[in-house]
């Protein structure tokens, strides 16, 4: 089956194939967080399923290359430098640090490439200049340099915008993402009294690049002039995409992105989560109300991408108990897929595997692959009250299982982490009981050493040992 998405350019469903044309490279920008604060969860419901976007593509056979900017100098960032007194770089770095450490907690890869925007500032204002020179670009009388929507004919396509209704020269110095900001946009913001001692030389005099153009210098810095895809929420369509487009386009005369993808908005009581509505959680918080990371994972990436998502505390409860029907299913498998009647391996058919990747295949129709996943569950859990499951069919669905885990990045951050000697000890323990056919006391370490949070699988060469 084709790999297809959801293309906000053209507001249908596309085929996918890779601009390389060996077919093997897929490029993709994924605008990164603001770091002035912890990202909350509404953040990562977007970058969790960017994540997703790249395990599938790379369970497709494509080479990835995963590009996430950090956006370190903005108007947010410079009034929390102002109100805390911190450098720039201090606070940017921390939050950069606490964001990545969020990211792991959340199973995400990380992306290749990290761009931060202070360090690209001197391309930044070649890139400006080279938009100067093709006509697009004017410093206006306040100082800051901004791009000239008249000049470019197709703004607003990605939008949708009726051009009629864009006001000839009002512009928008700002950063943040306001939907009454129709107009020219800055590309370089002109020093103000407020932003003390933040700002680089420039041709035009003390200044800092606007918010846009960062994404469009980083972007092609590292991904080329035109690349795959490029993604973010939902809210990013406008001005920040459209202005991304306009800006790399008037530069190069060359198509910037072929596929843009956004996420709907996680919601709390039907708003949007957001810093300034102040109805947000982050990741932290969850954690010290007793979620894990893959709890969180779980709930952000069940629900479609492109759907709203309701935030409720129901919602990750309902989330422990759906994760908590799965941990015993592959402890069981392992169990019976090391159990005598296992045999010789026979080729295991991979049914489930495919019918899971294959309903990602389209536009990430998760509820569709994980409707695979639990009929499996359903029918192998019967099958095994029955004892009526070979062991080499549970060997092939643990094979199975391993590949969907993978593709949902359940499992980073919980195979890895080693076990603490305790955990260890009893499983030990357990081996020489089980050696000695002692299966009562056998079943009582496996309850201790689940009551410490692990998993004991008894493999054809030892135990194993898996967090919950
Ligand atoms: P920011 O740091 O504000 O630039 O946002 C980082 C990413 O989070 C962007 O892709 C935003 O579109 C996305 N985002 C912000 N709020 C939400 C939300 N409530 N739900 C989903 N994504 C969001
Ligand atoms: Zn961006």
């Amino acid at each position: 089956m084709s790999l297809r998405f959801y293309n906000t350019l053209a507001r249908a469903e596309e085929e996918f194939l890779p601009l390389d044309p060996e077919g093997r490279r897929v490029r993709l920008y994924c605008c990164g967080p603001t770091v002035y604060d912890y990202a909350h969860i509404g953040n990562f419901r977007t970058f969790v399923f960017e994540d997703l976007l790249r395990r599938h593509l790379e369970a497709s056979g494509f080479e990835v290359l995963h590009v996430m900017n950090v956006t370190d100098v903005e108007d947010k960032i410079i009034r929390a430098v102002r109100e805390s007194g911190e450098t720039l770089q201090g606070l940017t770095r921390r939050y950069e640090k606490a964001f990545s450490e969020d990211m792991e907690t959340l199973g995400c890869l990380r992306p290749q490439v990290m761009p931060r925007a202070t360090e690209h500032v001197a391309e930044i204002i070649a890139f400006i200049q080279r938009l100067e020179r093709n006509g697009f670009a004017y410093q206006a009388a306040d100082g800051s340099v901004y791009f000239s929507i008249e000049k470019f004919p197709s703004y607003g396509r990605l939008a949708r915008l009726d051009r009629s209704q864009l006001k000839p020269g009002a512009r928008v110095s700002q950063d943040e993402h306001s939907r009454e900001a129709y107009g020219d946009f800055a590309l370089w913001k002109a020093h103000t009294e407020r932003d003390g001692s933040i700002f680089w030389e420039s041709p035009w005099g003390r200044g800092r690049p606007g918010w846009h153009i960062e994404c469009s210098c980083m972007s092609m810095k590292h991904l080329g002039e035109s690349f795959d895809f490029h993604c973010g929420g939902e809210d990013l369509v406008f001005p920040h995409h459209e202005d991304e487009i306009a800006q790399s386009e008037a530069a190069t005369g060359r198509p910037f992105v072929r596929f843009w993808l956004h996420s709907a908005h996680l919601m709390v009581n039907g708003q949007k989560m957001s810093k300034s509505a102040g109805n947000f959680f982050t990741l932290r918080d969850l954690l010290a109300r007793g979620y894990t990371g893959r709890e969180l994972r779980y709930a952000l990436i069940s629900v479609h991408y492109r759907l709203p998502l309701n935030f409720t505390m129901e919602h990750l409860d309902a989330t422990r108990q759906t994760l908590r029907r799965l941990d015993p299913w592959v402890e069981r498998l392992g169990e019976r897929a090391s159990a005598a009647d296992g045999g010789a391996r026979p080729e295991w058919s991979g049914a489930l595997w495919r019918a899971f990747h294959e309903s990602l295949d389209a536009d990430l129709n998760i509820s569709e692959a994980l409707g695979h996943l639990f009929e499996a569950v359903r029918a192998s859990n019967r099958q095994m009250d029955d004892h009526r499951l070979a062991g080499a069919e549970a060997t092939g669905l643990l094979s199975d299982w391993r590949k969907i885990e993978r593709a949902l990045g359940l499992s980073v951050g919980h195979l890895e982490e080693a076990p603490p000697d305790e955990v260890i000890a009893l499983a030990r323990e357990r081996d020489a009981a089980r050696k000695g056919r002692d299966w009562e006391h056998a079943d009582e370490l496996r309850a201790a050493i689940r009551a410490k949070g692990w998993v004991v699988q008894d493999l054809p060469g030892g135990h194993k040992l898996t967090r919950l």
